[in-house]
């Protein structure tokens, strides 16, 4: 978890490599959805331009659907969900059935003002229809509105690994790492 431009994207990445997991990112799903102009795509584009959330039930039986892939077997990593209380619960429910747990919930903490830049910066660089300042300003919005209140949840829970996402690419993942390697019984 984190807020947009914490580097989820990047970090789980070299999560799901180190654990030998499949990385599930909704966000990259969308995107490929509204690149190949599909039903999906065509459904979500406009909402995910404007820095909305996808409707729940939309995003959960993508979720789903991924999940029951048989790579995901061994275990995965999911990049961007659950995003609110709605989904948590999904989750929590979908696990429960297939008798798993989760291992940890990682958030990624950077300081909102660095984030802004980071976001433009990142515009620049990958062409994000979403990565324009107003959207990036609701995008902000509703993470702090509806995705960060998940994190006392999971906390609650024992799950949660805070990392400080400041600093290079390098030096995060392996602060993720270590304090990963800490919670190892
Ligand atoms: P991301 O690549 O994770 O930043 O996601 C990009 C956009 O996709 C988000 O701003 C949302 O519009 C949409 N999205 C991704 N994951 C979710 C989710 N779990 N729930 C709702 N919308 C999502």
């Amino acid at each position: 978890m984190g807020a947009p431009g914490a580097g989820k994207g990047t970090q789980a990445g070299a999560l799901a490599d180190r654990y030998g997991v499949p990385a599930i990112s909704t966000g990259d799903i969308f995107r490929h959805n509204i690149k190949n102009e599909t039903p999906l795509g065509l459904k979500v584009k406009a909402i995910i331009e404007a820095g909305d959330y996808v409707p729940d039930e939309t995003t959960e039986e993508i979720v789903a659907d991924r999940l029951r892939e048989p790579d995901c077997a061994p275990g995965f990593l999911l990049d961007g969900f659950p995003r609110t209380m709605h989904q948590v619960r999904f989750l929590d429910r979908y696990l429960a059935e297939q008798g798993a747990a989760l291992d940890a919930v990682v958030s990624l903490h950077v300081d909102p003002e660095a984030l802004v830049e980071r976001l433009l910066d990142r515009a620049q660089k990958e062409g994000r229809a979403d990565d324009n300042e107003e959207t990036i300003r609701r995008r902000m919005e509703v993470y702090a509105g509806q995705t960060a209140p998940l994190l006392s949840y999971y906390e609650d829970e024992g799950l949660l690994v805070e990392v400080d996402g400041t600093g290079s690419v390098d030096e995060v993942r392996q602060r993720m790492f270590d304090q990963l390697d800490e919670r190892r019984p």
